[in-house]
């Protein structure tokens, strides 16, 4: 059914405006049953519009207004008292508001607002399941959709931000993944998740969807599409993900010595990368002036963007102008808010523009943010963002049309070595590398035996692993982060130290001097997210990392 919710009564009065006659239509199939448009809600409405000085000339409900034919034959019973109104008001779903729209020569304003396709779980409890994506997934979910059920509608795996089973978003909703998680591995079927997930093709959703079984059955529909995937498949190296064919190709655009990163990472040199915050606005000169400050104990300085979902300048301006100023910049790219046409011009831009190293993600959730309103896109995830830069690599575009020069890049991921999903996340992990990662950037670390007990579950993965940093300024700062920011874990023992400390300045350096020392001997580099202690990172490194 359609789920609907009242629309403000006052933002009813307004379209009624100048219009003094109201016939009310609701419908007695969904819209009754969510309350918002059956019986009782119309005559409701026609007490309140009567209040309010309006003439209510009739009121009729549909069967189900968003029956066409039905609903014509159902209006003509009424058509004295629609022949009266000045406009109509329909409490029904904007399908079927369009249909009265249609059917009836006169203004139609709407009474409510569809939210979504649902389950009706219990009387006055509905759930969405099924966002009408045109190619179900289920078969490999456990009969889950991600789709429409992942906040970030990722079907590759989870993203690093569940806490005890609930999504990052927190509004109290189950992550996905984790059910998906549990009923796979009920029924011993976790190996399905291993499947890559192509990219989807929203040709078939195109709006307005339209089908019309006049001139095809179900059945010959069915073999028609069957016909176009299996021609797709035979010139689309996409789905041949996974197979040797492709596993080649990887190997043969991986570029050699394309960045110092690389070189380093190649070299068996213990890297360090910082992270630089774009400005929220134009001012570039702090940035800048981080940036410089730390160039000389770093190989590449990391540049976000729109971290935690908050608006900021663009990563890629950032990027170009340290590689102006002499700096290696490792881009960050996120697909929560570009679709695939959008990311594919960035990295062309990105490496028009000097830009080697990038960080494939999907990025926080816009609802965590200071945009939350915004659209989401999440056309891809991070695994086949990955994927759709090695197609770039190789010289061609997402659908297999030539590049006039093809872009090189030094890829790499991120992952969350303290996620309550571990295996999941180990499970796509293992999908991003195969799909192009090179080196993987942990979320912070804070316990060195738990990222030793990481390590050895993906030591088989070839990739390297820079371990993220963030130096404690006190106690609150890592109980808020504990709190606030999902996949970080700061053990109580490092708290106490920090609310003992009597200078937590030289505490929170020395804490993260600690984490450095521990990852030498454990991983390739680490990563530090100074948060604007960027006058600390030589302390923080010196005498344990040279660069
Ligand atoms: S994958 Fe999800 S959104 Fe797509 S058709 Fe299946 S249930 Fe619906
Ligand atoms: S925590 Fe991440 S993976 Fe899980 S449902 Fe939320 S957005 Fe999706």
């Amino acid at each position: 059914m359609i789920v609907t919710e009242k629309k403000p009564f006052d933002e009813i009065l307004r379209s009624l405006e100048g219009e003094e006659k109201i016939f009310i239509v609701g419908c007695g199939d969904c819209a009754d049953l969510a309350q918002t448009g059956g019986e009782k809600e119309v005559e409701d409405m026609a007490v309140r519009l009567a209040e309010k000085g309006k003439e209510v000339v009739g009121t009729f409900v549909s069967e189900g207004p968003c029956h066409v034919l039905r609903t014509a034959r159902e209006l003509r019973t009424v058509s004295e008292e629609l022949n009266l109104a000045d406009s109509v008001l329909v409490l029904a779903c904007g399908a079927g508001i369009q249909t009265i729209a249609d059917l009836v020569d006169k203004p139609v304003h709407p009474g409510l607002n569809s939210l979504f396709l649902a389950n009706v779980k219990r009387y006055g409890w509905f759930e969405e399941r099924c966002s009408l994506c045109g190619e179900c997934v289920l078969d490999f979910t456990g009969g889950i959709c991600p789709v429409t059920r992942c906040a970030k509608s990722l079907v590759n795996g989870p993203c690093g931000g569940a806490e005890e089973g609930k999504c990052e978003i927190g509004n109290g909703r189950e992550c996905v993944w984790q059910l998906i998680y549990d009923r796979l591995k009920k029924r011993g079927q976790l190996d399905r998740l291993l499947k890559y997930q192509v990219m989807k093709d929203f040709e078939r959703s195109i709006k307005p969807g339209v089908l019309d079984l006049r001139g095809e059955t179900q059945d010959e529909r069915s073999i028609r599409i069957g016909n176009a995937d299996q021609a797709r498949a035979s010139w689309h190296p996409e789905f041949e993900f996974g197979h040797r064919n492709w596993e080649i190709q990887l190997e043969n655009v991986r570029p050699r010595g394309l960045t110092e990163l690389q070189k380093a990472l190649d070299g068996d040199r213990f890297v360090v990368t910082c992270e630089l915050v774009p400005p929220k606005g134009v001012d570039v000169n702090q940035a800048l002036q981080d940036a410089r400050s730390v160039k000389d104990y770093v190989t590449a300085v990391n540049v976000n963007e729109n971290p935690s979902s908050k608006m900021r300048l663009n990563s890629l301006s950032l990027c170009h102008l340290l590689v102006e100023g002499g700096i290696e910049p490792v881009f960050h790219i996120t697909t929560r808010e570009r679709n695939r046409l959008a990311l594919q011009s960035e990295l062309l831009g990105a490496y028009v523009l000097g830009i080697r190293n990038v960080v494939a993600m999907t990025g926080d959730h816009q609802s965590m943010g200071d945009h939350r309103e915004v659209k989401p896109v999440y056309d891809l995830d991070s695994v086949q963002l990955l994927r759709l830069a090695i197609e770039l690599m190789g010289g061609k575009d997402y659908n297999m049309n030539n590049l006039n020069g093809a872009p090189q890049f030094y890829l790499g991921g991120v992952i969350n070595p303290d996620s309550d999903l571990l295996e999941l996340q180990i499970i796509k992990m293992r999908k991003k590398a195969r799909a192009g990662a090179s080196f993987f950037i942990t979320q912070a670390i804070y316990d060195l035996e738990k990222f030793s007990d990481f390590l050895d579950q993906v030591k088989d993965v070839k990739a390297y692993i820079i371990a993220g940093i963030i130096p404690l300024k006190s106690a609150r700062m890592a109980r808020h982060m504990n709190a606030n920011i999902p996949g970080i874990h700061v053990p109580e023992g490092l708290i106490e130290r920090m609310e003992k400390a009597r200078d937590k300045g030289v505490e929170g350096v020395a804490i993260a001097r600690d984490l450095v020392r521990g990852c030498r001997d454990l991983c390739q580099g680490v990563h530090l997210m100074p948060i604007g202690w960027y006058d600390k990172v030589p302390q923080i490194l010196e005498g344990i990392v040279s660069v």
